[in-house]
């Protein structure tokens, strides 16, 4: 028998009769002949009380004190909890994370794990005793000079929701048999239950997968556990502490061998990847209603053209652009398809866009890009590039590391490479650029990142429909605001500036995207770029990017709090046609408008008012018959 690490959260320790049960399920496994480790978040939802306890004090309270005070919710589950397992018979000890010694960094209210001291832990596994850790906290490391010897053995908290990151980290750093995730739903569901009940269980899920949805507001499961349990090949599950049903399985594939050393730190990027056959069409000046994109994407698939980026930014007036990238082959019937349309899609925008600046050759489209298409100001307009690639670093070491996405454009600048579209994801960065960049921009990404294996060449055409879901769950995010940035200059190196700035400020952003359009203004070509960012961070972006206004030339910074982003995520949909335009014509017949687009290989996202959020998670969630016919139970 092995080492087993269950984790219970907020609601399964939650009153005395619930730790009771848990001490049973403990004792239940151990006496089967298993060592247990068991992580245990703070009592129901002592932690929101502690926030708001804080908060009658200050608004802005120090991030230091802010770690001691929710530290102490988990300490008080973990005692009580010994406690139950010694009144069953069974030996039992409780740490607190500096006891066992899990050591993060000196970053108060988000510190990553850099390693889990095992000497301790083992000594008390041979004894017998079941281990209950505290989840959620560390300390910062205590036994190498730090510059400041004030940040020696502090109390550090992992961000809210961490338990699960605890208990995934130990997991790797004892090679337990598997790690346990007991919660109050059955499992991880194709949706929120608590906002779409009919939504259903699924029996197992890929990492990747799991990655996109929690990053995408699946609160399930802490994102960064996932992502240790994808490095270290951790076998994961999530399951209810109510019942004895088997709950769901996060799969991953056999992993590269790690160190232990600097557990969360690893290099982020672990791959580059490059598909140069892909091919732009871009629709300028599309009307700002609910049914363009449904109307389009529908059209395309009903060619069974397989779209592979879709970017959709931010209107100006009551004018979108929408842009995809499809297999160069497939370029002529794509544009045909759009050209078709076009016309038909009329802006009542008044125009105080010219016509010569959107299309003009320092624009949306450079290099060898043919381009065609023309108009009235006010009617939608085609433009298509050919011989564009593709360019990604992938790795799921670069979540919640904002630096990574910069670092990535800054890279490409100094190598005088222009990015035309970028989209982004949890676990991704892509970039198209003009073909004949590509190879120079693999080179500097391998340098840059470090990345020794060669990189991969990823071809829509090449892939054949494996038996994988399209769409394997829907999620929602409501604590999203959207940042744009007006008149950015179109030169290389400007992107990389500003998500420098932000990233040194450790703000992450989402769906960053360029606008097709790029225009004259103050006598040079701009852009807007537009990206989602968490709406505790938007104040601080908008302060940090004003500041810096005048010095990198570009115009007005806005933010927009009142968004809810609707996303579908599934592993199989880069080989099916049809998924984006099935997403978008649900949203479309609830008469819900899509403010932003943003894509990667295995998600959609889209944008959409907030009061419009729940409505558009369940109306996407039943367009992909994600819906099972049972309703799962969800404690208050
Ligand atoms: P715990 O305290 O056990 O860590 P959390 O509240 O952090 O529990 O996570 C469980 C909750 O996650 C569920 O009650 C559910 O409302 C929510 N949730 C969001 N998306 C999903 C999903 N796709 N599957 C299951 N639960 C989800
Ligand atoms: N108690 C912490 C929180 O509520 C950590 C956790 O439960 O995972 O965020
Ligand atoms: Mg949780």
């Amino acid at each position: 028998m092995g080492l087993i690490v269950q984790k219970y959260g907020g609601t399964s320790v939650g009153t005395i009769e619930r730790i009771q049960a848990v001490a049973e399920r403990i004792h239940t496994t151990a006496k089967a002949g298993n060592s247990v480790i068991v992580v245990v978040s703070a009592m129901g939802k002592s932690t929101d009380s502690l926030v708001k306890l804080a908060s009658e004090i200050s608004s802005n309270p120090s991030r230091r004190e802010m770690d001691m005070l929710l530290s102490t919710g988990e300490q008080v589950t973990i005692a009580l909890l010994s406690m139950a397992l010694h009144e069953h018979g069974q030996a039992a000890i409780s740490l607190t994370g500096a006891q066992v010694g899990i050591v993060t960094e000196a970053e108060h209210t988000r510190a990553r794990i850099l390693e889990i001291k095992t000497q301790r832990l083992e000594r008390h596994l041979k004894e017998g005793k079941v281990i209950v850790v505290a989840g959620f906290q560390g300390t910062s490391r205590s036994d190498q000079l730090l510059e400041d010897p004030d940040m020696l053995g502090e109390i550090t908290t992992l961000g809210r929701g961490g338990s699960d990151t605890s208990a995934v980290a130990l997991a790797a750093a004892m090679q337990a048999e598997r790690c346990e995730i007991y919660t109050d739903v059955p499992g991880i569901l194709t949706s929120d239950p608590r906002l779409v009940p009919d939504a259903q269980l699924m029996e197992e899920i890929t990492c990747d997968e799991m990655l996109e949805l929690a990053s995408l507001g699946a609160s399930v499961l802490h994102p960064r556990a996932v992502e240790i349990a994808r490095n270290y090949g951790v076998m994961l599950v999530v399951r209810s502490s109510w019942t004895d049903q088997p709950g769901t399985r996060v799969t991953s594939p056999a992993p590269q061998p790690r160190a232990l050393a600097g557990l969360e730190l690893g290099n982020p990027v672990d791959a580059v990847e490059f598909d140069t056959n892909q091919a732009k069409v871009a629709l300028l000046r599309v009307p700002d209603k609910p049914g363009v994109a449904a109307q389009l994407f529908g059209a395309l698939a009903g060619q069974a053209l397989n779209i592979d980026l879709i970017i959709q930014s931010i209107h100006e007036g009551n004018s979108n652009d929408i842009a995809f990238t499809v297999h160069s082959q497939s370029l002529a019937q794509a544009a045909s398809v759009a050209e078709h349309i076009a016309p038909t899609l009329r802006s009542s925008y008044g125009g105080t866009i010219s016509g010569g600046g959107a299309i003009s050759g320092g624009g949306a489209i450079s290099g060898s890009g043919t381009i065609s298409g023309g108009g009235a100001a006010d009617e939608a307009e085609v433009q298509t590039a050919d011989h564009i690639a593709k360019i990604s670093i992938a790795g799921a070491g670069m979540i919640g590391r904002p630096g990574v996405a910069a670092g990535m454009f800054s890279a490409l600048a100094e190598a005088g490479v222009n990015i035309q579209m970028i989209s982004t994801s949890e676990v991704k960065v892509s970039c198209t650029v003009a073909g004949d960049d590509c190879d120079r921009a693999i080179a500097t990404l391998c340098k840059h990142f470090d990345v020794t294996n060669s990189p991969a060449r990823l071809d829509q055409a090449q892939l054949t429909a494996a038996n994988l879901p399209s769409v394997r769950g829907a999620a929602l995010d409501l604590q999203q605001a959207q940042l744009a940035i007006r008149y950015v200059p179109d030169r290389p190196g400007l992107a990389a500036r500003i998500f420098q700035l932000l990233a040194d400020r450790s703000i992450s952003v989402d769906m960053i995207i360029q606008s097709q359009r790029s225009r004259p203004h103050q006598g040079q070509m701009t852009r807007d770029i537009a990206c989602t960012i968490r709406q505790d961070d938007a104040e601080l972006a908008k302060n940090l990017l004003q500041a810096a206004a005048a010095e990198l030339g570009y115009g007005e910074v806005w933010i927009n709090k009142d968004i809810a982003k609707v996303s579908v995520v599934g592993i199989g949909m880069a080989y099916r046609p049809g998924i984006a335009a099935a997403m978008f014509e649900s949203l479309a017949a609830a008469d819900i408008n899509i403010h932003m687009i943003g894509t990667s290989e295995i998600k959609i996202s889209c944008v959409v008012e907030q009061a419009k959020g729940v409505e558009a998670l369940r109306v996407v969630h039943s367009a992909f018959d994600l819906a099972g016919s049972e309703t799962v139970e969800v404690p208050a």
